[in-house]
């Protein structure tokens, strides 16, 4: 039987980007940047040199389509800055991919790599197609010749591009094989996202969830709160929701409600998480008549009287109405974006802790690095060794936060701008401008 793969599957690892205004996105991401970069008092050179891209490549790529036309298409490469290390980040394939949009997100990722202190600048990278229009084999001519054109730009000590939106394992996989056969040697460390075959990670596709989890525990802790004694209610049961209600489940909490893109499944006594998750995987992936619980809508579920919320479905879920509503504790963003900017000032007038998405599903790009660490010493870690490595960093990353916030006197989310622009501008000073 040939290699099989269905190249539109749903990619399992994603490097995460946040949720932008469409009309424009690089805008949406200063807003958050200025907020930090007010607190910080930083200096309007250094201010401008941090939110100005490094490098811009933009690439013509030519690809034969199956019917024999010649169709070229346009592709980015944005490197926001290497100032902690070689850049790092997704390349997305979307008919509407911008520009900006590429740059914001190459800038977030900058943030996001800091906030975990892993050792990354921030890129990102773009081709405008359609791939659900493209078959597999316009798909892999398209990622190759894409590849070659920024094979001066791409490589494990410069720039480590990853899946994002509508790429995945089998995309990095063409990337692998591209860039090594220009450099005459087989480079894995390259990308990030890759089949574990080709030196991919172990715990790579339950890192997110992970995250979540460790995270959320540390929460709880800071407002002493026993996991044995916490309900909980998840929101999305894909790769991250469904990991993360299993994980917290095995913690001691009880998970009361889970959902999927069909409704939300509740029972006060408990959900039998893996039950579901058999039950979900038996039926095509979703949750539909899922009999041990009762059937409550998606706002019930965000606002049910819980310990702890994760919304880890999609973006704009909590609402201003659903946040004045909200009786939890804890919201631990597992999901980009789920919470709206109105019904972020409203949780935190409630005292709610928002753990944001930027801390909270960090774990994804955290095992990113580790991948990268394994490739470049030919080492593989266990399973084991790679979950308490992520523990560690991730409960790390969420103290840090946590201080931040203190020290400044501001929610969550404020604190890990303020805490990953901080830790770019001091390395940035400490290496001088070369200006
Ligand atoms: P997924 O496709 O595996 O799962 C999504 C889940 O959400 C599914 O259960 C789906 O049925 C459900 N869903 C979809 N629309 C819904 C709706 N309107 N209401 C309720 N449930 C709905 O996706 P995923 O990889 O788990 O990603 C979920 C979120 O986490 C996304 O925002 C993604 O950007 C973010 N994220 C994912 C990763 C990762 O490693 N996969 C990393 C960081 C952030």
């Amino acid at each position: 039987m040939p290699f099989k793969r269905n190249v539109y599957e749903r990619a399992v690892y994603k490097e995460p980007g946040p949720v932008l205004d469409r009309e424009n996105p690089f805008e949406s991401m200063m807003k958050r940047f200025d907020i930090a970069a007010e607190i910080l008092d930083l200096d309007p050179g250094l201010y401008e040199y941090l939110c100005t891209p490094s490098r811009v490549h933009i690439t013509a790529i030519p690809v034969t389509m199956d019917d024999g036309r010649l169709k070229v298409f346009e592709g980015y490469r944005v490197i926001h800055n290497e100032i902690l290390g070689p850049s790092k980040g997704g390349i997305r394939y979307a008919p509407d991919v911008t520009l900006d949009e590429v740059k914001a997100l190459a800038a977030w990722m900058t943030w996001k790599c800091a906030v975990v202190d892993v050792p990354f600048g921030g890129g990102k990278g773009g081709v405008v197609c359609n791939p659900r229009e493209m078959s597999p084999g316009e798909l892999e001519r398209l990622t190759r010749r894409y590849t070659a054109n920024m094979i001066d730009v791409f490589g494990p000590d410069r720039d480590i591009p990853a899946p994002d939106m509508n790429t995945n394992e089998q995309t990095m996989a063409w990337i692998l094989d591209t860039y090594s056969m220009h450099a005459r040697r087989t480079e894995n460390a390259v990308v990030t996202g890759k089949p574990i075959m080709l030196g991919g990670s172990q715990g790579r596709k339950e890192a997110t969830g992970r995250g979540v989890m460790t995270v959320t525990l540390a929460a709880m802790e800071r407002l002493n709160l026993r996991p044995s004694n916490c309900t909980v209610a998840v929101q999305g049961f894909g790769n991250v929701g469904s990991v993360a209600a299993k994980l917290l489940a095995e913690q001691g909490c009880k998970v009361v409600a889970i959902a999927d893109v069909t409704g939300g499944y509740y029972n006060e006594n408990g959900l039998d998480v893996l039950h579901a998750l058999e039950y979900s995987r038996a039926n095509q992936n979703t949750l539909e008549g899922y009999s041990e619980a009762t059937k409550i809508t998606q706002e019930e579920l965000l606002t049910l009287d819980v310990d702890v919320v994760v919304p880890a479905a999609k973006e704009n879920q909590i609402t201003e109405e659903i946040a004045r509503n909200i009786r939890a504790k804890i919201v631990s963003e597992g999901a980009n974006g789920p919470t709206l900017p109105e019904a972020d000032d409203i949780l935190n007038e409630k005292g709610i802790l928002v753990i944001p998405d930027i801390l909270a599903n960090a774990g994804g790009v955290t095992v990113s690095y580790f991948e990268w660490v394994q490739n470049r010493h030919g080492y593989y870690w266990t399973l084991d060794r790679v979950n308490r490595r992520l523990d560690r960093i991730m409960r790390k990353a969420f103290d840090d936060v946590y201080n931040a916030s203190q020290t400044y006197n501001v929610p969550l989310r404020i604190g890990a701008y303020v805490l990953a622009v901080d830790k770019v501008a001091s390395a940035l000073r400490m290496r001088g401008i070369y200006a």
